[in-house]
C-alpha cells in the first residue's frame, strides 16, 4: 500500500566544511533528507581560530543560541 505522506525532499550538499555543515544544520527538518558529501578522506587543522563576521553571527543567531555555543568557542 502506498503511503499518503509526501516524499521527503532530498538535498545533496557537496563539501563538509563549516559552510556545508552549517547549511545541513539549518536545513534539518522532518520533511527533508540531507546527504553531505566530503571529498577529503579526513579533516585536518589549518589556521589559528575561527573568525565569525557579524553577518555570520546573524545566521547562527537565527539557527538558535545552541548553534552559536557549538560553533564559536570564543566571542569577542
Ligand atoms: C591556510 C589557511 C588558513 C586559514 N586560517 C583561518 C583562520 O585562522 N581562521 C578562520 O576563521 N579562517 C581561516 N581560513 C579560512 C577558512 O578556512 C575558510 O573561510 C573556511 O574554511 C571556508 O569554509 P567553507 O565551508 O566555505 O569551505 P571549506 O572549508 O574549504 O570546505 C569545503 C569542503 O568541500 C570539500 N569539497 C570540495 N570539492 C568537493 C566535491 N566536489 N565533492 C565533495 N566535497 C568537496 C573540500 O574537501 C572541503 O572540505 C584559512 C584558510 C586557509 C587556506
Amino acid at each position: 500500500m502506498q503511503s499518503k505522506s509526501s516524499p521527503k525532499l532530498r538535498i545533496a550538499i557537496c563539501g563538509g566544511g563549516i559552510g556545508g555543515l552549517t547549511l545541513a544544520n539549518a536545513l534539518i527538518s522532518p520533511s527533508v533528507h540531507i546527504d553531505v558529501y566530503e571529498a577529503a578522506s579526513q579533516f585536518g587543522e589549518i589556521g589559528a581560530g575561527v573568525g565569525l563576521s557579524l553577518q555570520t553571527l546573524h545566521v547562527y543567531e537565527m539557527m538558535g543560541p545552541s548553534a552559536i555555543l557549538q560553533i564559536a568557542g570564543m566571542l569577542w
